[in-house]
């Protein structure tokens, strides 16, 4: 497509936060200085542009974000913006503002929206991956997914000091709804005796006639990694299931919950991040519309959003084989 010229543009992030949105966010604005554009902070996502929660911005509000978690123009869901209505309301007062150009920072349904405004109204977005999930296709690796993997694995190996003072057998549950990236790289990172993702069912037999194999090979301390809304079932349901035929176990459940959305991001969420956020501006003045910025073997790729948002992306085959052979 023709660029088309764009002198403001609004940023906005949305759907659940992620570590290093604000440095994504401050990379951006900083890129849109650098290139004389005016930047706009549209806050709380959909739900501001509807509202009109929208703010020029300038160098003072992105002085000191990069380095802390969250998204200091605030996330939210916005069910209005999901109606025609909605989004009509929307485009009304990005044309108010004048803002000719989005960058969309959040996962699937996010980038889906901002899919859908190109369509109706032509604005030019470019979304970035901004997702503790991983589950975007067109990047290695999601925005916060790195820094969430680590929040885990440290939480995971405090637990292991009691796991091992006690011999007890602890089941921890992780975020990952849909995919169990999270899931399988704690669990690896982590030394788990296993990991239960959403893509596969393990049946409890099989977890079982594991447990028992390491307790015979003398393994005293038992973490086993348990994706959210797995198909096996909860970690409390999987526990009490196990316990019905491991009964001499002290078998206890911890849910890592929200504590792995936030904190400080890593330093490859922050080089992600800011990357990201100079690719997505220079990415519109380069006329590259309806597209998701993301990082592939250390280059920046464009992909259109509708193949990003697809759901097609898996945790690796290889990497469960691995986990399998150290687990065992
Ligand atoms: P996370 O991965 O953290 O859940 P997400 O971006 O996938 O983030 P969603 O709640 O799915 O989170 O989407 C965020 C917002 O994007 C929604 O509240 C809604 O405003 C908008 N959105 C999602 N899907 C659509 C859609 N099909 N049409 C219009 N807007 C949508």
């Amino acid at each position: 497509m023709e660029a088309k010229t764009i002198k403001k543009i609004g940023v906005l992030t949305s759907g659940g936060d992620a570590p290093g949105m604000n440095a994504a966010i401050r990379a951006a604005v900083r890129a849109g200085f650098y290139y004389n554009l005016e930047m706009y902070g549209i806050y709380r996502g959909y739900e501001g542009m509807i509202q009109n929660d929208i703010k020029k911005l300038d160098s003072k509000y992105i002085t000191h974000v990069l380095e802390r978690g969250g998204t200091f123009l605030k996330s939210a869901r916005s069910d209005e913006f999901r109606t025609p209505e909605g989004r009509k309301k929307a485009y009304e007062n990005l044309k108010n503002h004048g803002i000719d150009a989005l960058i969309v920072i959040g996962g699937d349904g996010s980038l889906t929206g901002a899919h859908l405004f190109f369509q109706e109204y032509g604005i030019p977005a470019i979304g970035l991956p901004g997702t503790i999930d991983n589950d975007l296709s067109g990047t290695d690796s999601t925005i916060g997914f790195d820094t969430a993997c680590n929040t885990a694995i440290e939480a995971i190996d405090k637990i292991r000091d009691t796991a091992t003072s006690h011999d007890r057998l602890f089941f921890v549950e992780v975020m990952g709804r849909d995919a169990g990236f999270i899931a399988v790289n704690a669990g690896i990172g982590s030394a788990a005796a296993a990991i239960l993702i959403p893509e596969n069912k393990t049946p409890i037999e099989t977890l079982v006639e594991k447990l028992k194999t390491r307790s015979k090979a003398m393994k005293t301390s038992n973490i086993v990694i348990v994706a959210e809304g797995g198909k096996s079932g909860s970690a409390q349901e999987i526990a009490d299931k196990v316990k019905k035929f491991l009964p001499y176990y002290d078998i206890k459940v911890t849910i890592l919950g929200h504590l792995q959305r936030g904190g400080a991001p890593t330093a490859f969420d922050r080089l992600l991040a800011s990357k990201l956020g100079v690719a997505a501006v220079e990415g519109l003045l380069q006329g590259k519309y309806d597209v998701m910025a993301g990082m592939i073997n250390n280059k920046v790729v464009f992909t259109p959003i509708v193949k990003a948002i697809v759901d097609d992306k898996h945790v690796d085959d290889e990497d469960l084989r691995v986990a399998n052979i150290l687990s065992t």
